[in-house]
């Protein structure tokens, strides 16, 4: 019989609110997890909260008290003949499966039941139940008290560690238990003399690894590295933060993303092989398509993410219309002209589609890359070609990580920690590299240390920049003249919602677009509250001449505030918070032709190389963990020959 924690969500409102409740603490960790984060994710008020529940701790008496319920109701449904041991066994495997997707919440149980005195009533109400009815199928109360001991253990073990398979690690336990308990009547008494037996221990060789950058694709790397028990490693971090570029902050109530946080094709993105493998756990909320729209001239129409919208969106006549459906299909079968165009631009040139069905395609290109027309014209053809491939068979056009970046950057943090192998040295920024007796050294302000490998997790230009001077550098070249996509980004925060017609609006005639990031994700906003970013493509092209940037600038700053106002009229009064970059880097190497993405390896050159500016699948973000995915798999690969040589 098994009995999921979490059931349908069908039955009352104080059911519902447990429900909600136990999946964010699952989810996030109880600590992360507040009464007001309850209340917006169960759509209730503070008032029936607190009719229901005295605090948030009386949520987390839920759990045991499910597993109560659980203990009450189980019933034997297997073979008449099965054994006392098979039928108890089979009740603590009820129970395991009942908590086996809530490690977090698990563990946080076990580390509040001393604090928290209710939750720790609850706990002995627990085992007094369980033993008790071990003891009615066991007929021996001293067995029984055993296996209470074995199972929470168990759980103990599962919940803070990295072994994620809760039933194995139980069944494994109970196999030895029984080989000990069902050796009737001769259960070995507590002064059996155990035999151990003596191990000629081979000493294993550790491979020692340094990742500098702790932003995606370092903190990926390291989690996968963190799995083998080979090796050690040490990740390298010079701001006080984790998570570079993507790192998360909090200021009067909101939470911000220093960059933003949309996930393009969630279902076919590399996050998605991360959660399986790293074992990370995350909502995601699809930004509404409906509500996704474009302006054009003066007229604000549905963007074309799927045939719905096609349909209804003006940005393309009828005629146009059904090309694109031809085009999308194409893209779909990988059979699309793109990929034998060496840039948009070329294809454009060459293609009879109408003028407005071309500047959609340059749009697109503009929004997914976040670069201006002239550079969406450079995009190589194969890329486009690759990109929406990938895009349009997706479920999931856009989606964000519910809680922001942070959901998995922290999730990233603590499986390296917990790995017992790495350290994560924070403000501590790598300023030297060199090799010495077979050793790589690092020295920071802090020390000076040996590594048997090193990988570099952190925008190219930063690179090249550290290997200057090293045997390195000319390596390096090809790589130094890469020019970055940067954006100006224009965060706001207000008192209230001013207004919502729409979850994103992309301003086809200025090349920028709002994204109102509540209206997909309440949980950053203070109750009422509304956080809207705002981002303008940059155009390199008065590049060079400091004046006209920044009277450049300051005009797409001017553009941007127009676009609030024509959309969130009320928005300048209502300004709790406001953030902004002129020169946000979103990609440290742009993906057009004349740049060079480095890839992971480079010939006559012994580092790994990972981050939004390597080799990888997709852009942006994605790129960042499929690199570090790809460099660490590299790494791992190496490990029998590194072994073989000491
Ligand atoms: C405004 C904005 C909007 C964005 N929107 C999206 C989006 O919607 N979707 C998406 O997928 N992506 C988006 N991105 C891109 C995404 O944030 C980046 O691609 C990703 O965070 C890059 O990760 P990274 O690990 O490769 O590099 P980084 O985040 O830059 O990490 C590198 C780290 O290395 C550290 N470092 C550098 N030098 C040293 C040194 N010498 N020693 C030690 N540490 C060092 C840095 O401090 C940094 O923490 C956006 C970015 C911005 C700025």
């Amino acid at each position: 019989m098994k009995m999921p924690l979490f059931r349908a969500s069908t039955r009352k409102k104080r059911e519902r609110v447990v429900e909600t409740a136990l999946k964010l603490f699952a989810r996030h960790g109880y600590d992360q997890v507040s009464v007001d984060d309850i209340i917006a994710a169960t759509g209730t008020s503070k008032g029936t909260f607190y009719h229901y529940f005295a605090s948030k701790e009386a949520l987390l008496c839920e759990l045991p008290r499910q597993q109560c319920e659980t203990v009450k109701q189980w019933d034997w449904t297997g073979a008449e003949a099965a054994t006392p041991f098979e039928r108890a066994g089979s009740l603590l495997l009820t129970l395991c499966h009942q908590v086996e997707n809530a490690p977090l919440l698990v563990k946080s149980t076990f580390a509040l039941s001393k604090e928290v005195a209710l939750l720790e009533k609850a706990q002995a109400e627990f085992a007094s139940l369980l033993i008790g009815r071990l003891t009615q199928m066991l007929n021996d109360r001293q067995q029984a008290t055993y296996l209470y001991d074995l199972y929470m253990g168990t759980l103990w073990t599962w919940a803070s560690s990295d072994r994620t398979d809760l039933e194995t690690a139980l069944r494994r336990n109970l196999y030895w238990a029984w080989r000990g308990l069902g050796n009737q009547p001769g259960i070995p008494g507590t002064d059996m003399q155990w035999q151990v037996p003596k191990f000629v221990r081979k000493e294993k060789k550790i491979m020692h690894v340094a990742v500098i950058g702790g932003g995606l694709a370092g903190l990926t790397a390291a989690a996968y590295l963190s799995q083998s028990t080979e090796i050690s490693g040490v990740v390298f971090e010079r701001s006080p933060q984790w998570g570079g570029r993507a790192f998360t902050y909090e200021k009067s109530g909101f939470t911000l993303n220093y960059g933003a946080h949309a996930i393009y094709g969630i279902d076919r993105h590399t996050i998605s092989q991360l959660e399986k493998e790293l074992r990370l756990q995350f909502a995601s909320r699809e930004v509404n398509k409906r509500q996704v729209m474009y302006e054009k001239g003066t007229n604000v129409t549905p963007a074309p993410l799927d045939f719905v919208n096609l349909v209804k969106t003006d940005v393309i006549t009828t005629g146009q219309k059904v090309r694109f459906a031809a085009e999308i299909a194409a893209m779909i079968g990988g059979i699309h002209q793109f990929r034998n165009y060496e840039t948009l631009g070329d294809y454009l040139a060459e293609s009879h589609a109408g003028e407005d069905l071309k500047e959609l395609w340059e749009h697109l290109v503009c929004s997914n890359f976040f670069i201006s027309p002239e550079d969406a014209r450079r995009v190589p053809g194969s890329v486009i070609a690759d990109y929406y491939h990938n895009l349009f068979l997706s479920q999931k056009p856009v989606n964000y990580i519910l809680g922001s970046w942070a959901v998995i950057t922290e999730q990233l943090k603590q499986k390296i920690a917990s790995s017992g192998r790495w350290e994560l040295a924070a403000q501590e920024g790598v300023d030297n590299i060199r090799y010495e007796d077979g050793k790589y050294w690092i020295t920071t302000k802090n020390r000076s240390a040996s590594f048997d490998r090193v990988m570099f997790a952190m925008p190219v230009q930063q690179v090249v920049k550290l290997l200057k001077g090293t045997p390195w550098e000319p390596f390096l070249k090809p790589y130094e003249s890469n020019t970055a996509t940067e954006v100006l980004v224009y965060d706001v925060g207000l008192s209230h919602v001013v207004n919502r017609p729409f979850s994103y609006i992309s301003d086809m005639n200025n090349k920028m677009f709002i994204t109102d990031v509540s209206a997909t994700d309440h949980t950053l906003v203070p109750e009422g509250g509304q956080l809207l970013q705002g981002v303008a493509y940059l155009s390199d092209e008065t590049d060079g001449d400091t004046k006209d940037r920044k009277a450049y600038l300051d005009e797409r700053q001017q553009q941007m505030e127009a676009l609030f106002d024509r959309h969130y009229p009320g928005w300048r009064e209502a300004t709790v918070v406001k953030r902004m970059s002129k020169r946000a880097m979103v990609q440290s190497v742009k993906n057009v032709v004349g740049n060079r993405l480095l890839p992971n390896r480079l010939d006559s050159v012994p580092f790994y190389f990972c981050g939004d500016g390597c080799l990888g699948k997709g852009e942006l973000a994605e790129r960042a963990f499929s690199s570090a995915r790809n460099a660490a798999k590299l790494l791992l690969s190496e490990l029998p020959v590194f072994a073989g040589q000491h």
